[in-house]
C-alpha cells in the first residue's frame, strides 16, 4: 500500500495528438512474414474489408528509458483474441504462444522508443462476394504498431452523454467478441457525442441499462462502492476492467458488478472510463449534470494511481501481467 501511494502517477502525453509525428512502425506481420508496414496491403474486394469479418486485439506497450517496452498482459489479450474467433466459429492457423512470440518478434524488430500500441488483426482474407464463414473458416492474421500516448485525456476530466444509440447486444452481434464490424457502433456513438461537443459516448443496452463507453468499459462509484455494469449487459469483457475489479478487491475497495440504471450515472460520486487506449480517464460530466464535486474522485485516484504504476512495470505484485521485452 506504501509503495502504492507513494507511486507518482506517470501519464504518457503526446499533447492530445492520437499520432505521435511518426504515425505507425516499420515493421508489419502480414501474410506470415515481416513486410514494411506499407507494403501490409489487402485487395479492395477482400471479405473483412466488405463486411467487417475480422477479430482484434488493441495491447499497450509502455516504454522505459533504461531500454525497453512493458507490454501489458499480452496473453490475455491473445486470449479474448481466440476467445473471439471461437464466438464467430471460425479458426486461424496460430496459437496463443505463436501470437505472443510473433509479437514480440515483432516489436524488437521495430524498436520503439515511445509508449506505443500493438494492433493483431484477424481477417477474413478471400474475395468471395457474400459474407460467408463457413468458406471463410481460417482467418488471416497481421499485427502493426503504432506509437501512441493519450487516447482521450487522462487527467483533465471529461465529458461524456448518453448516446441515443444502442450498444449491440449479444444476439445480434457477439458483444463480448471484439469483432471488427462491431464498431461501427461505437463510430455512431462517438460520431453523435462529439459532433454535440462532448469527449465520449456512454452506450445503453436495448433494454436501457448502462453498458460501457464507444471503446472503453465504464465504472462509477455510489457510497464508496465501486460499480460496473455485468458481463452480460452486452459490454465488452474489457483486460482493463479486469485488472481494475482486482486492484479494488487488494485495495480493499467494495466492488458491484450489476445492472447499472442510467439515472445512476447523474447521482454517481465518481465515474470513469477503462481500457487499453483510454487508459483511466475520469469523467467530470455525464449529460451536463457535474460528476460529484466535478473533481476526479479519491477512489479514481487510488485506482489510477497503482495503474499506471503498474503498467510501467513498478509493482512488484502485478509483475506478473508485464511482459519486459528489452529493445
Ligand atoms: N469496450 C470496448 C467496446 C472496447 O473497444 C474496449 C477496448 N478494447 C474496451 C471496452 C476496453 O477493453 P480493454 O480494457 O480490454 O482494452
Amino acid at each position: 500500500m506504501g509503495e502504492t501511494q507513494s507511486a507518482k502517477i506517470e501519464i504518457s502525453r503526446t499533447k492530445g495528438d492520437f499520432f505521435m509525428k511518426q504515425q505507425y512502425f516499420p515493421y508489419a506481420f502480414f501474410e506470415g512474414k515481416v513486410v514494411k508496414t506499407e507494403d501490409a496491403k489487402i485487395s479492395i474486394m477482400t471479405n473483412a474489408l466488405q463486411y467487417g469479418t475480422g477479430v482484434f486485439a488493441g495491447i499497450r506497450g509502455y516504454y522505459n528509458p533504461k531500454g525497453f517496452i512493458n507490454v501489458f498482459r499480452i496473453e490475455d489479450h491473445f486470449e479474448r483474441f481466440l476467445q473471439s474467433l471461437q464466438i464467430l466459429g471460425v479458426t486461424t492457423p496460430y496459437t496463443k504462444e505463436k501470437l505472443v512470440k510473433t509479437t514480440i518478434e515483432l516489436l524488437k524488430k521495430n524498436k520503439p522508443k515511445t509508449d506505443m500500441y500493438i494492433r493483431p488483426f484477424t481477417y477474413a482474407g478471400s474475395i468471395n462476394l457474400s459474407p460467408n464463414l463457413q468458406r471463410d473458416n481460417s482467418f488471416d492474421v497481421a499485427i502493426y504498431m503504432l506509437p501512441l500516448g493519450e487516447y482521450l485525456p487522462v487527467d483533465k476530466g471529461i465529458s461524456a452523454m448518453v448516446s441515443s444509440w444502442r450498444r449491440i447486444s449479444d444476439n445480434a452481434i457477439p458483444s463480448r467478441a471484439k469483432i471488427s464490424g462491431s464498431y461501427i457502433n461505437s463510430a455512431l456513438a462517438r460520431q453523435q457525442a462529439t459532433k454535440l461537443g462532448f469527449d465520449e459516448a456512454i452506450l445503453l443496452t436495448e433494454d436501457g441499462h448502462v453498458a460501457e463507453g464507444s471503446a472503453e468499459n465504464l465504472f462509477i462509484v455510489r457510497n464508496e462502492t465501486l460499480i460496473t455494469a455485468d458481463s452480460s449487459d452486452d459490454v465488452l469483457e474489457g483486460i482493463t476492467r479486469r485488472t481494475i475489479l482486482k486492484f479494488a478487491k487488494d485495495l480493499g475497495i467494495p466492488t458491484e458488478v450489476r445492472r447499472i440504471d442510467r439515472s445512476e450515472l447523474y447521482i454517481a460520486e465518481e465515474a470513469f472510463f477503462s481500457g487499453t487506449g483510454v487508459q483511466i480517464a475520469w469523467i467530470s460530466q455525464i449529460d451536463s449534470r457535474v460528476v460529484g464535486d466535478g473533481k476526479r474522485g479519491k477512489i479514481t485516484q487510488k485506482i489510477s494511481q497503482l495503474f499506471f504504476s503498474t503498467v510501467r512495470g513498478n509493482e512488484r505484485k502485478y509483475k506478473t501481467w508485464c511482459t519486459q521485452i528489452t529493445i
